[in-house]
């Protein structure tokens, strides 16, 4: 038997009912819809001021009900009506940064997932600890700028799609570093971005184990970022300052990509730590996941960032990814959220996979 993350009293609504998967109208909304319909779950759409007209366009991922409030803060005051009709919900970017990681966790309707995992991962401190106590490879990090010894990157602590992130070359380069707020100095690491997207499962006992269940990579991608991914073409760094642009991370898409067989192992193995460590720090992080990291020449994986749900990198793999399929046909991360939900209830184990 694994951990239980949920007391009884917040499971109570759905002990007798069919659960409603709900969730806030963005980010991988369409496709956790549409995974949970193909399971035969009701749907609950939240939007804030009227439902996006744009679902209409989509009748296999539109929710059956939509309920609306004025603003995203207001979702704290409908927890009654959300229990009342057997809600679960299901975190995703949008809904957990619109929201705040706190206000988030401290809902009380049950979530799909650890919610404590959320002041690990909201907390790039406590994310680095996590993650380098659990034998994981991440950038160096610089304590203070004369350390710095190589390319570095500046990121500001809520700095929106990177915006105000700063590149140097070297120490020089940094010149009289002089922040504008809460940052961190990391070791720009050169090689190649992946975004696994993994899947903890508590429950099963198949595959390829870890902890008390078994983790499943369901796909990959790599984001489109503006304006960095292009900046090359306009040529060097100093030049373009001097012209006054700087370069952003602004997420604008995503592409999909696959690791070549031979890197497989290291990709489980930092997943399977993660996950392992998790459950010794607070009780484990369950369901979907994304590593975020950075293959070096020397083809070590460098992680520099943990997204702890559903990430809208899956949203490529709605009817299956080249990883997914090898787990079952045309399966999605959105798909598999709702297949545990399912075979948690049939088994009386919903505390596992709620909190
Ligand atoms: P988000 O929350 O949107 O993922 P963020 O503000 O948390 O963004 P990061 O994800 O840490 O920022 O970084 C944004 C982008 O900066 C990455 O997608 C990657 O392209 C680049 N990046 C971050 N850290 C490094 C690093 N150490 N070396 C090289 N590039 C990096």
């Amino acid at each position: 038997m694994g951990i239980s993350l949920a007391d009884s009293n917040r499971l109570a609504p759905l002990r007798d009912r069919t659960p409603s998967v709900t969730t806030l109208c963005s980010h991988s909304s369409l496709q956790i819809f549409h995974g949970a319909r193909a399971e035969g779950f009701p749907t609950l759409g939240l939007a804030v001021g009227t439902p996006p007209r744009f679902y209409d366009a989509f009748p296999l991922a539109r929710p059956d009900r939509f309920l609306t409030v004025p603003r995203v803060k207001d979702l704290s005051g409908v927890t009654d009506q959300l229990r009342d009709v057997g809600a679960i919900l299901i975190p995703h970017g949008s809904f957990v940064e619109y929201l705040g990681p706190e206000a988030f966790a401290a809902l009380d309707v049950p979530v799909f997932g650890n919610r404590a995992v959320l002041g690990w991962e909201s907390d790039r401190r406590k994310e680095r600890e996590w993650l380098e106590s659990a034998g994981v490879s991440m950038p160096k990090r610089f304590e203070d700028p004369s350390e710095v010894d190589g390319p570095v990157i500046v990121k500001y602590y809520g700095a929106k799609g990177g915006k105000g992130f700063f590149l140097a070359k070297n120490r020089e380069a940094l010149g009289d570093f002089h922040p504008t707020g809460p940052h961190v100095i990391q070791e720009y690491v050169l090689g190649t971005r992946y975004y696994m997207h993994f899947f903890y499962s508590p429950l099963s006992d198949r595959g390829y184990r870890v902890g008390h269940g078994s983790l499943e990579l369901l796909g990959m991608d790599r984001r489109d970022e503006a304006n960095i991914d292009e900046l090359y073409k306009l040529g060097a760094q100093e030049e373009l300052l001097k012209a006054g642009i700087r370069p952003t991370f602004v997420v604008t898409g995503n592409v999909p990509v696959i690791l070549r067989e031979s890197l497989l192992p290291k990709a489980f193995e930092v997943g399977a730590r993660i996950i392992e460590r998790s459950i010794e720090l607070f009780g484990g992080m369950v369901g979907p996941f994304c590593v975020e990291g950075i293959m070096t020449e020397e083809l070590e994986f460098k992680v520099f960032e943990i997204s702890t749900r559903i990430v809208a990198g899956t949203n490529l793999f709605i009817s299956g990814s080249p990883y997914s399929d090898l787990v079952a046909p045309g399966l999605s991360t959105g798909r598999r959220i709702a297949q545990e939900i399912h075979r948690a209830r049939a088994e009386g184990r919903l505390g596992e996979v709620l909190s």
